[in-house]
């Protein structure tokens, strides 16, 4: 079975949890680290022969068309993580259809197809921001990777069906395929990536990949450039910031290389089409 495997492209100074270090107005001004990680994560997936999808900001592929093309000249697929990694209920329907705009006009000047999957920055598609599917089937894309199914204090959406299915959408329909969590007193926990993938001891996330691909689902893994540059600059954050940026940074190579020796990875368009949710491309 194959299972899918992302990255959400952007910068260390662009993730929401150290929002308020570094202003957007600021950005072009702090040195960029995505190469250290970017270079990880290329050369390992090309060590296992493993595929993945990379959510582009566009504020990146405006920067960085070469990394675009890099990633789909290596078999990657390339989609859309917005432009400027703003929240959706910040930005609102008019300001959504501008960000994918500027996105999908980055991708193309870099010679690379028009993304048809999309993760909104930092789970920011909820019950209340529902109206991003309807602009995300306007515009013609075919799945979405935006919910987590958990509790949280800013995202999710808890009662959420895990696994791969439809939300109808502006007369059509979006594939919904969330990050993994798992099922464990009720209710479902997060183990699909970020932080907690860094948390959680390698074998247990591998044992609940191994778990979902009993039962017959493939399993959807993300993970972020930055977390693969353990010598980034470290920010005076308070202390649950910086341990959920900064902990176990130096685990996050081996713990992916485990991933890709003990289970066979995709993009996530690869997974749909293998499920029979997407057509092949
Ligand atoms: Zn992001």
């Amino acid at each position: 079975m194959l299972h899918a495997l992302s990255f959400d492209v952007e910068e260390f100074f662009q993730v929401a949890n150290l929002r308020g270090y570094f202003d957007s107005a600021d950005w072009d001004s702090v040195p960029s680290r995505l190469d250290i990680g970017m270079e990880a994560i290329l050369s390992s997936l090309e060590k296992h022969d493993a595929r993945a999808t990379f959510f582009f900001l566009g504020w990146v592929a405006e920067r960085r068309p070469d990394l675009v093309r890099r990633c789909a000249d290596a078999g990657h697929e390339v989609a859309s993580h917005g432009y400027g990694h703003e929240f959706l209920w910040d930005i609102g329907r008019d300001g959504l259809i501008e960000e994918l705009a500027r996105t999908e006009a980055a991708v193309e000047a870099a010679g690379v197809p028009r993304p048809v999957g999309f993760r909104a920055s930092t789970f920011t598609l909820t019950k209340d921001t529902w109206w991003a599917f309807d602009v995300l089937g306007e515009r013609g894309y075919l799945y979405d990777s935006s919910i987590h199914p958990v509790r949280h204090p800013t995202y999710g959406v808890p009662d959420f069906e895990p696994g791969i299915s439809t939300v109808p959408a502006a007369g059509s329909e979006i594939v919904e395929f969330p990050v993994s969590t798992f099922r464990f007193a009720g209710r479902n926990w997060p183990f699909g990536g970020g932080g907690y993938f860094r948390l959680l001891p390698g074998r247990l996330t591998r044992l609940a990949v191994a778990s979902l691909e009993r039962s017959g689902h493939p399993a959807s893994i993300y993970l972020h450039p930055w977390e693969f540059d353990e010598e980034q600059p470290r920010v005076p954050a308070p202390a649950f910031k910086r341990f959920r940026h900064y902990l176990n940074l130096d685990r996050t190579l081996p713990r992916l290389e485990g991933m890709l020796e003990r289970f066979r990875f995709g993009s996530l368009r690869d997974v749909l089409v293998e499920q029979g949710r997407l057509a092949p491309a």
